[in-house]
C-alpha cells in the first residue's frame, strides 16, 4: 500500500478488501447455522439483562462475573481466564506482548493466517513446519523445530483450521515440554472434537496459553467473545496491553447468559453438526478423485481434481465457499458444516460435477 507515513513491517500489506458475496448459502467462515436468540430460555435471560444495563457506564474492565461463569465451563479458576474481543484479540495480545522485533514465531502450515499477519506486524519472523501428505502434521519435525530454534512463541491450532487434523493432548505436552518459551494451543474449534481441551495442562506447565472461542460452537460470531487460559501470572503478562475496555457490556451480558444455558446450547448445536459432517465425509469420499480429509471440527477440507470448476459449480448452486491461494492448497475448498439440507445439496454438486469429468 502507499502511505510514506506507514511502519516499515506493514509496508507490504494490502488493503482489507471486503469479498462480495453474491450466493445465499455462505458456508465459508465456519459460522454456526444455528442463532444463540432462537433458544426461549437464552433470549428471556438475555433480554431480562439488556433492560437493566445502563448504557452511560463503562463496562467491567477485566469482566469479573464473565470470567466466573466462563471459568466454570473451561474448568479452571476466574482469574486463569482473559476474555476478549473474540480469539482473535487474545492471539493478538500474545504476540504484543511477547514479540520483539527478529523474534521467531514458530507454526505449522497450512494454518491460521491471523497468526502470520499478527506477528509481520510486529516483525516477527516466521517458521513454519509443513504438513505431510494428506494434511498430516509432523509431529517430530514439529518438536524438533521447537528443540533447535527454541523460538519465542509457537502456536499450534488444534484441531487445526483449515485440515481438521488434531493432535493428541500427549503430543500437544511433549512440545509444551521441548519448550522453553511459549506454548499457545488454540483451541477455537474444540466442542467438535472427540477430544478433551489441554486447559489442565495449565497447572502444570507456566508457559502454556490455551484460546477459546464463543464464535463457533455456541454461534456468536456475531458477539465477539473469545477468552485466553493459562497460569494467574501470564494472565496479567497478556492484560499488559489490552484496551481498558475491550468487552462491550452487551457481549459480557450474553458471554453470561450463554455460559449459563451452555448444556442446552451445546447439546443442540455439536450432535447434528457431527453427524453431518460425517455424513459428507463419507458421501464425499464415496466419490472418485474427490478426497474429503477427517476432519475434528465443523469444517472439512475437500480436494477435487478441478478447484476453480468446483467453486463455479457451487456459486451456480448459490452456495460460497472457502477457497485458498497458497500452493499447498491447490484445488482444495474448505466447506463448514451446518445442516442436513445443505450437505445434501453439496452432495449434488460434487456429483453432477464427477459425472461430467
Ligand atoms: C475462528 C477462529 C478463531 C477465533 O475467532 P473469533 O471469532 O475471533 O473468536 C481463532 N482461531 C481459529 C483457528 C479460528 O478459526
Amino acid at each position: 500500500m502507499e502511505n510514506k507515513w506507514l511502519r516499515d513491517t506493514i509496508r507490504d500489506f494490502e488493503p482489507y478488501k471486503v469479498p462480495e458475496i453474491q450466493e445465499h448459502t455462505i458456508i465459508n467462515a465456519n459460522e454456526s447455522p444455528y442463532n444463540i436468540l432462537d433458544f426461549p430460555s437464552v433470549k428471556q435471560d438475555f433480554y431480562a439483562g439488556l433492560e437493566k444495563l445502563p448504557s452511560y457506564r463503562y463496562p467491567d474492565p477485566f469482566a469479573e462475573d464473565l470470567r466466573r461463569a466462563l471459568s466454570e465451563y473451561a474448568g479452571c479458576r476466574p482469574e486463569e481466564i482473559l476474555a476478549t474481543n473474540g480469539g482473535d484479540e487474545i492471539i493478538n495480545l500474545i504476540l504484543n506482548t511477547f514479540i520483539n522485533l527478529g523474534d521467531q514465531v514458530l507454526t505449522h502450515s497450512p494454518t491460521f493466517d491471523v497468526y502470520g499477519i499478527d506477528a509481520a506486524v510486529l516483525g516477527g519472523r516466521m517458521l513454519y513446519c509443513p504438513d505431510e501428505d494428506g494434511f498430516v502434521r509432523n509431529a517430530s519435525a514439529f518438536k524438533q523445530m521447537i528443540v533447535e530454534n527454541q523460538p519465542k512463541v509457537t502456536i499450534i491450532c488444534n484441531p487445526n483450521n483449515p485440515t481438521g487434523h488434531i493432535w493428541p493432548t500427549s503430543v500437544i505436552e511433549e512440545f509444551v515440554r521441548a519448550a522453553h518459551n511459549i506454548v499457545v494451543v488454540d483451541e477455537a474449534y474444540l466442542e467438535f472434537a472427540n477430544q478433551e481441551s489441554v486447559i489442565p495442562l495449565i497447572e502444570k506447565y507456566e508457559n502454556l496459553i490455551v484460546i477459546r472461542t464463543l464464535s463457533k460452537a455456541f454461534g456468536l460470531a456475531g458477539f465477539r467473545l473469545g477468552y485466553g487460559v493459562a497460569r494467574a501470572d501470564m494472565i496479567d503478562a497478556l492484560s499488559l496491553t489490552k484496551l481498558s475496555y475491550n468487552l462491550n457490556s452487551v457481549t459480557q451480558l450474553m458471554g453470561i447468559v450463554a455460559m449459563r444455558h451452555r448444556d442446552e446450547v451445546l447439546g443442540h448445536n455439536v450432535p447434528p453438526t457431527i453427524e453431518n459432517r460425517e455424513y459428507l465425509e463419507e458421501n464425499l469420499n464415496a466419490l472418485p478423485g474427490v478426497t474429503a480429509y477427517p476432519s475434528a471440527s465443523n469444517f472439512i477440507l475437500v480436494r477435487v481434481p478441478d478447484g476453480p470448476a468446483l467453486i463455479q459449480a457451487l456459486k451456480q448452486a448459490d452456495i460460497c465457499v472457502r477457497f485458498y491461494g497458497a500452493p499447498s492448497l491447490k484445488n482444495c475448498i474448505r466447506i463448514s458444516v451446518t445442516t442436513r439440507d445443505v450437505a445434501d445439496r453439496l452432495l449434488t454438486v460434487f456429483r453432477a460435477l464427477m459425472k461430467g469429468e
